[in-house]
């Protein structure tokens, strides 16, 4: 189970519809229209105009698998980078949002095939992503529970050289925060 090396947009907008429309119990339970949308060249940068606009950004680094569309070959990462663009206008929320891919190390071709989730990762982005605007369109208190690698023993060392989000220097980057006292 949970080893789809599919990109697939539905399961994401599904989930995402899943865990707002519940009438009892919704993410966002403040009567505004929230959508989702992909958009596959989004950055990290915001413009000015942007900002003006409400114009927000999460990053995400979960677990996803690949499939070499060459060799076949079959991977897994705990580093992969979803990029969100979120704002709140006028009773309506939006998310923009972009998968960054993983290359083949075998073929090294500068592929970038597009990262596989499972149903449990897609709705622990979201849910982290609900939690972000939240806070940051609703104003709520957050607990501080930070965004950090969930399990730091079982990631191997994140290849950069074939990660799409490092080539473009967007990779959610190891927050450097152990404090050593
Ligand atoms: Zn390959
Ligand atoms: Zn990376």
């Amino acid at each position: 189970m949970g080893q789809s090396t599919d990109w697939v947009p539905s399961l994401w907008m599904d989930t995402f519809a899943e865990l707002l429309d519940d009438d009892d119990d919704s993410e966002l339970d403040y009567g505004d229209q929230w959508s989702l949308n992909f958009n596959y060249s989004l950055t990290d940068k915001l413009s000015m105009n942007e900002r003006k606009k409400g114009w927000k950004i999460y990053c995400y680094s979960g677990f996803a698998n690949f499939q070499c569309a060459s060799c076949s070959k079959v991977w897994h990462s705990a580093k992969v980078t979803l990029l969100f663009h979120y704002r709140l206008r006028s009773e309506r929320g939006s998310v923009i949002m972009r998968p960054f891919g993983q290359a083949c190390r075998s073929c090294n071709n500068n592929q970038f095939e597009l990262p596989g989730f499972s149903q449990e990762e897609v709705e622990r982005a979201l849910l982290r992503l609900f939690a972000k605007i939240r806070k940051n369109c609703y104003g709520e208190e957050q607990d501080s529970d930070d965004c950090g690698p969930v399990d730091k023993k079982f990631t191997k060392p994140h290849e950069k050289s074939l990660c799409q989000a490092c080539s473009q220097g967007i990779c959610c980057q190891e927050d450097d925060d152990d404090d050593d006292d």
